[in-house]
């Protein structure tokens, strides 16, 4: 844990214990409040799904968003919902086709299960994204996160979603010190305006994202910083912040010769001849078949006559 570069501790602050014994409450709690809305509709970073409601524009995006930063899901998103444009059409629609318009998004099997969770929808839900979160739960590929998200960003139920950004701010601002995940659940969970959810949990996210960063927090505009915790604490004070999960190396590992192969079936077949240069392993063909068979494994690709690969 980093220490903090910036502070000076204000008067009102001094003396105050890190931790969190209780959640804000009382005026302290609508000030919070009045600092996170204050982002105001206009200040929130203009995304495409912050323009709709529709549940599966909204869980499209969620899972887009799984480990992908929101500025690159924006294409991929537009062009995504333009030819699926609800959970039937992408129900009624192969994998090979989903996977094409998973294009520049990576980590393809979030398309496989979001191709997996529409036909479930339409199964099971005659069609309509599921307003409950053990429902949204029980979807491939949707987690705790992403069903809440779905439940709040659609919705509007009344709960907060915690990613790893808000987790971040609400840490810093409300403990000082490193809080389990449940118990930031919960906090989340307690600061909610009722009637705000969507507003509130968008700012905060935004916060987290743009102003409260985990390397450089920019407290000095931060809606905040009057009593966030950390930033009034002494200089000293370790960043109680979740540490951030570290990614595995991309460059030369098998996901990157997977998303390469992928990216080539997207244009076409690909014969057994090309699958090397294809993957980037020219010297290595047990390499490039291993990763073959693993895409065929997992239903990502299928071999037609002639070992040709192909989306499937
Ligand atoms: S003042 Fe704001 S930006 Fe700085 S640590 Fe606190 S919540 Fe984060």
């Amino acid at each position: 844990m980093e220490a903090r570069v910036c502070a000076g501790t204000p008067p009102s602050l001094r003396g105050r214990r890190l931790g969190l014994n209780t959640a804000p409450r009382g005026p302290e709690l609508r000030r919070i409040r009045r600092a996170v809305l204050g982002v105001g509709r206009s200040g929130l970073r203009p995304f495409p799904w912050r323009e709709t409601r529709d549940p599966w524009a909204v869980l499209v995006s969620e899972v887009m968003l799984q480990q992908t930063q929101a500025p690159r899901v924006v294409g991929p998103y537009v062009g995504f919902l333009a030819r699926f444009p609800t959970v039937s059409a992408c129900a009624d629609a192969g994998l090979g086709p989903v996977l094409e318009a998973w294009a520049g998004l990576g980590y393809n099997r979030r398309a496989r299960a979001l191709h997996r969770a529409a036909r479930a929808i339409v199964d099971l839900h005659d069609g309509v994204v599921p307003a409950d979160l053990r429902a949204l739960q029980a979807l491939p590929g949707v987690g705790a996160y992403t069903a809440r998200a779905v439940l709040v960003f659609a919705y509007e139920h009344h709960q907060a979603v915690v990613d790893v950004n808000v987790a971040r701010v609400l840490t810093r601002a409300m403990a000082g010190v490193p809080l389990a995940p449940g118990a930031v659940q919960t906090l989340a969970d307690s600061l909610v305006p009722r009637g705000g959810a969507w507003h509130w949990n968008q700012a905060l996210m935004d916060i987290g994202a743009v102003v409260c960063t985990a390397r450089v927090p920019a407290c000095g505009r931060c809606p905040l910083a009057r009593g966030c915790v950390w930033f009034n604490a002494t200089d000293t004070t370790p960043d109680p912040a979740p540490a951030a999960s570290r990614q595995t190396r991309f460059e030369g590992s098998d996901r990157q010769g997977r998303g390469r192969l992928v990216d080539a079936l997207r244009s076409g077949p690909v014969p057994p001849s090309r699958l090397r240069a294809v993957c980037g392993w020219p010297e290595d063909p047990q390499r490039a078949r291993r990763v073959a068979d693993g895409l065929v494994a997992d239903g990502l690709a299928r071999r037609a006559p002639g070992n040709v690969l192909v989306l499937p």
